[in-house]
């Protein structure tokens, strides 16, 4: 099973980072480790003095394939949960400048906070998902799927290009403005709509 991320899918939050906007989609993997097991706080990572949230919309494939047409992608999934891509943002800054790569400061354990829920995608409006997350009951991050640069279909079809998916891979699809940093204590709750998808307690 792998864990493949979107970077860069919403134009306010790439903005919110100073970065260019992408002209295909830009991705990463996270190890599988990278999961935190279920019921357990996320531990702020040593190495790092500043760990961003950044909630987002994840789909999970249900068939294996490879050079997936756009037109046939939607065969390929059939639920979307809520994940949060958890990034060690000074690590990331300092890889960034070097021009090497970002995995330190995005595949630590527990980098890749997952929700047990998952909605069918019959009930959603692919092209109107709106999600959200709080941070101690106050909201820091709403965002809607008809604002990503790449819609699922894309994604899917772009990445099947270069890797084979297979049932169980989990796809991040991105992360809207207002990524902010996590210190021990707080609680952070994802939405999808009104539907509540995840906690995770920071420690
Ligand atoms: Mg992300």
């Amino acid at each position: 099973m792998k864990i493949i991320c979107i970077g860069r899918n919403y134009i306010n939050h790439a903005k919110e980072l100073g970065n260019s906007l992408p002209i295909e989609p830009l991705f990463f993997l996270k190890p599988n480790t990278a999961i935190q097991p279920k019921g357990h706080p996320f531990f702020i990572p040593f190495f790092s003095n500043d760990i961003h949230y950044e909630v987002e919309l994840v789909i999970r494939i249900n068939k294996a394939g490879k050079h997936i047409e756009e037109r046939f992608a939607h065969n390929y999934y059939s639920e979307i949960g809520l994940g949060i891509d958890f990034t060690a943002r000074d690590i990331q800054k300092e890889c960034k400048k070097k021009g090497l790569p970002w995995e330190k400061a995005k595949g630590f354990d527990g980098s890749a906070q997952i929700s047990r829920v998952f909605i069918d995608k019959s009930n959603l409006d692919l092209n109107n998902i709106s999600f959200s997350l709080h941070k101690n009951s106050k909201q820091v991050q709403i965002g809607n799927s008809k604002d990503m640069c790449f819609n699922f279909d894309f994604i899917i079809s772009y990445i099947s290009k270069f890797y084979t998916l297979k049932i169980g891979d989990l796809i991040y699809t991105g992360t809207p403005e207002g990524v902010g940093s996590v210190k021990s204590g707080d609680k952070l709750k994802g939405f999808i709509s009104k539907q509540e998808m995840l906690t995770v307690l920071v420690k």
